[in-house]
């Protein structure tokens, strides 16, 4: 299987003879042994058998191992949400005293809980501009440095990743490089590929694509190595909770066990049975879907960029966006349905604009099949200041639009409408 929409569709699940064709859900939190000492084992990760939901279950089992498959990595490791997923990625190589830098037009949630929460518990991050050059993104880099973490497409500023920049960098420093793929998703773009060691994914959007199910992922590359490395001490000092355990062992899959070993342990987040088959199931049409959303979205920019009350629209598929050939380069089959726009005239006009749309909904989410709108500056970013909004790209009249896989027409109908009526 080395096809996006076959691994879509197939990879995961494999029933042996006479078992359910489609994945079962498994919703217990416990698993049965006849044996005391097989089930010791399973604490020691002497044996991968599943022993309590809070580390593994066989239904995530399978989204893991599907979402393994899609980026090219060698393990995943499924979490409660999106947010827990960044939580961990940054938790699994730093701790109090260290440092990591982010993009600063990363989505607003996570740039709370890096710049806000994760301080508070120790952890500095320093926020590079996606735009800054290599030698100034360098100058943020010491020895505490433990991590890159960025967004292959920046919500809500439809900024494109200049993945061969921070590659580089983090290969120069030998530093882990994150990068969070929700919005292009590996039907668009493997970030692994392009030198990234973790994938990160908030999988509430398009990868279950129905918004039902909460859920994110941490997706090991495989590709990054700890052993030795001074900077990853925590992955070569013995771990005495699974009697001296050195992660670095193992390897190809040491970033996502320690993941699993430790931080599910001890903090839980686990995705539940019940969204992981959702999730799995939204996931057989991504890559159909993906491909549907960037073809109405090309359409819907195009139209946007050609209204009179229309002051600017971003979507790197137009030939004048700063991103343009960024996107050509990386995401060569499709941007998926992200787009900003913003209206002349005063801010209140985007709230008028909004609240005249019949069909495009006003809501929080973005990225699932219905086409949706929000004004982020007075919701989710609120509680940003005017100098950080400005850092993370968003003006004050910025739209986003998240342009679903109804009919391109009908979409553009309304918001033809609905503009002439501000
Ligand atoms: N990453 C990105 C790019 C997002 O857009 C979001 C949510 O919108 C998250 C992470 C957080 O995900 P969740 O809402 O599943 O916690």
């Amino acid at each position: 299987m080395k096809n996006i929409d076959t691994i879509c569709v197939q990879a995961g699940f494999k029933p042996a003879q006479g078992e359910p064709r489609v994945t079962p859900i498994y919703q217990s939190t416990t698993f049965y042994y006849e044996k005391a000492q097989d089930m010791a084992d399973c604490f020691d990760l002497k044996s991968s058998s599943y022993f309590y939901t809070r580390l593994a279950n066989p239904t995530v089992a399978v989204l893991e191992e599907k979402l393994t498959a899609l980026e090219g990595g060698s393990c995943a490791v499924c979490t409660s949400s999106g947010q827990s997923a960044t939580m961990f990625t940054v938790l699994n190589v730093a701790h109090a005293g260290d440092n990591i830098l982010a993009s600063s037009a990363v989505y607003g949630g996570s740039f709370n809980l890096l710049d806000v929460t994760l301080r508070k518990l120790g952890i500095e991050t320093r926020f590079f501009s996606p735009d800054d050059s290599a030698e100034d993104i360098e100058k943020l880099i010491d020895d505490k440095t433990k991590l890159i973490f960025t967004e292959s497409l920046a919500n809500p500023a439809i900024v494109v990743l200049d993945f061969d920049k921070i590659a580089k960098i983090a290969q120069k420093y030998q530093i882990v490089f994150a990068v969070d793929n929700t919005l292009v998703t590996a039907a668009l773009c493997r970030p692994i590929e392009f030198g990234a060691n973790v994938v990160v994914y908030s999988t509430t959007k398009y990868m279950d694509g129905h918004a039902v199910a909460l859920g994110g992922a941490v997706i090991d590359g495989g590709n990054f190595n700890f052993k030795g490395n001074p900077r990853y001490a925590d992955f070569n000092e013995p771990d005495e909770s699974y009697h001296g355990l050195v992660f670095a062992d193992l390897g190809a899959t040491a970033f996502g066990i320690k993941c699993r070993a430790q931080l599910m342990r001890d903090m839980g987040s686990m995705m539940s049975p019940q969204n992981a088959f959702l999730t799995n199931l939204g996931s057989e049409t991504l890559s159909l879907r993906m491909a549907k959303h960037s073809e109405n979205a090309k359409k819907v920019a195009e139209f946007l960029s050609k209204q009179d009350k229309v002051e600017w629209v971003k979507h790197p598929s137009l030939k004048d966006n700063k991103y343009y050939g960024l996107a050509q380069k990386y995401f060569p089959n499709g941007m998926g349905g992200m787009m900003s726009f913003g209206l002349k005239g005063p801010k209140e006009n985007a709230v008028k604009f909004m609240e005249a749309l019949k069909m495009i909904a006003i809501v929080t989410h973005v990225a699932d099949a219905r086409s949706c709108i929000l004004h982020p500056a007075s919701t989710t970013h609120r509680q940003l200041s005017d100098k950080a909004l400005q850092d993370c790209g968003i003006e004050p009249n910025l739209l986003r639009l998240s342009v679903g896989i109804e009919n391109a027409e009908d979409i553009i109908a309304d918001i033809a409408e609905a503009l002439s009526q501000i």
